[in-house]
């Protein structure tokens, strides 16, 4: 009988030293002794991509797509190199394999790419073999032979579809947290760890920014039922399982997404800068018009390409800013409270955008950390205590 296959990642902060290496080999040798047939997935070392980012800024603002992919793709490379080898030392026979040795095929769209299709052919000849399979995340190969690359935080998309398309009894995330909580622990630290949370609540938190899974990671698990768990590298809690089609929580949590611009231009210039993003692939995080002049928020690291081809021919004003978003179901309704609670604190509110699932502010970049902290507070604290107050005077 074939043994059970697990698709562990480890993220940049898990591989950030030869030291932690040694940790995550020690995660993936107990797999391996525990009967399971193991594909790991790696990221680059912690700060090795930004490093990379900067080099190519030092030479050009917006650098040839094509190359930056080659150039970051690097940083995936060293670490599955170094990982193997501290395998092998060990005594288990491991092999590394670019996205493109292992098969990743993606579309052509440099930088931000999706995973087409994967041959898995030559890491189950690895697997036969009862070697560990150690693959590159955040990188694939498309129709031309040319690098690409999934955007940043593209391992955990790796990892899942490499689980789909082995058909992985589990996908395992391991990172620097323990689990998924209501907020980003490192902001708010009296939020809470999330033993299961739902794919379409995952999903509106991975959207608005809560980077402990990207974005398609969760679309992909969502739609083909991979099994997806969070759990930290550095000790052995519980972590979080991500299950479950429907969500049922009023709030469920609060996702804070920073570095984004908030540009206004006069009202006439609107489809064309609209076009100009839909034609660079650049997301509108919100959008709104008020006496004449439009303001949409998008991310500060895409604002370069935007001013290239739009800048000569209008002028747009630029602040900084970041979203602090409350997703459930019931955040919509919370419009009013937030807004007054947040002004009370002296917290500005620049903008609002509601949809079903949520509430996004658009905030000063120095207020987003203290306005999590009172929404956390407000509808997330105060209402787990009430809840179990309730269950508790109920059932005694
Ligand atoms: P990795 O390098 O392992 O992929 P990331 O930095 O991409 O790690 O993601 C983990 C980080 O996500 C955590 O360190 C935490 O600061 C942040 N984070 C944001 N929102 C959440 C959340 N709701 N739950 C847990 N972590 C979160
Ligand atoms: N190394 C890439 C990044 O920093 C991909 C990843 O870590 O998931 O975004
Ligand atoms: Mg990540």
């Amino acid at each position: 009988m074939n043994k059970p296959l697990i698709v562990q990642k480890f993220g940049g902060t898990s591989v950030g030293s030869i030291e932690r290496i040694h940790v995550v080999a020690e995660h993936i040798i107990k797999a391996k002794e525990n009967g399971n047939q193991v594909v790991v997935v790696v990221s680059a070392m912690s700060g090795e991509t930004n490093r990379l980012l900067d080099l190519a800024y030092q030479i050009d603002k917006v650098p040839a797509a094509r190359e930056l992919d080659v150039l970051l793709s690097a940083g995936e490379q060293v670490s599955m190199a170094l990982l193997a080898m501290t395998l092998n030392k060990l005594g288990y026979p491991s092999r590394s394999l670019t996205g493109a040795q292992a098969n990743i095929i993606t579309d052509a769209q440099h930088n931000d790419a999706t995973i087409q299709h994967i041959d898995t052919q030559v890491i189950r000849e690895i697997l036969a073999a009862d070697e560990i399979a150690i693959v590159a995340g955040f990188q694939g190969i498309n129709e031309f032979g040319d690098i690409t690359t999934l955007g940043r935080g593209g391992s955990d998309t790796s990892a899942v579809t490499l689980a789909g398309a082995l058909q992985a009894e589990e996908c395992q995330i391991y990172t620097d947290v323990d689990g998924i909580y209501t907020c980003d622990p490192r902001v708010v630290t009296c939020a809470v760890k999330l033993p299961v949370i739902d794919f379409p609540s995952m999903e509106e938190m991975a959207r608005k920014g809560a980077k402990v899974l990207h974005l398609p990671s969760v679309q992909y698990a969502w739609k083909h039922n991979v099994p997806l768990r969070v759990l930290s590298t550095f000790n052995t809690n519980e972590g979080s399982l991500v299950k479950g089609h429907k969500s049922h929580q009023s709030v469920c949590g609060l996702a804070i997404q920073r570095d984004m611009y908030l540009i206004e231009f006069e009202a006439e210039h609107r489809q064309k800068l609209i076009d100009q993003c839909h034609m660079l692939g650049i997301t509108i995080w919100s959008e709104s018009e008020q006496n004449n002049v439009i303001t949409v928020v998008i991310k500060q690291d895409a604002f370069a390409k935007l001013s290239l081809v739009v800048s000569d021919e209008f002028p747009i004003q630029r602040s900084k800013v970041s979203l602090l978003t409350a997703v459930g179901s019931g955040a919509p309704d919370l419009q009013q409270h937030a807004c007054h609670s947040l002004r009370d604190e002296g917290i500005e509110v620049v903008d609002i955008t509601l949809t079903s699932q949520s509430m996004m502010l658009v905030l000063l970049p120095e207020c987003v950390d203290k306005a999590a902290n009172i929404l956390h507070d407000a509808y997330i604290t105060i209402k787990n205590a009430l809840d179990y107050q309730h269950e508790h005077l109920l059932f005694n």
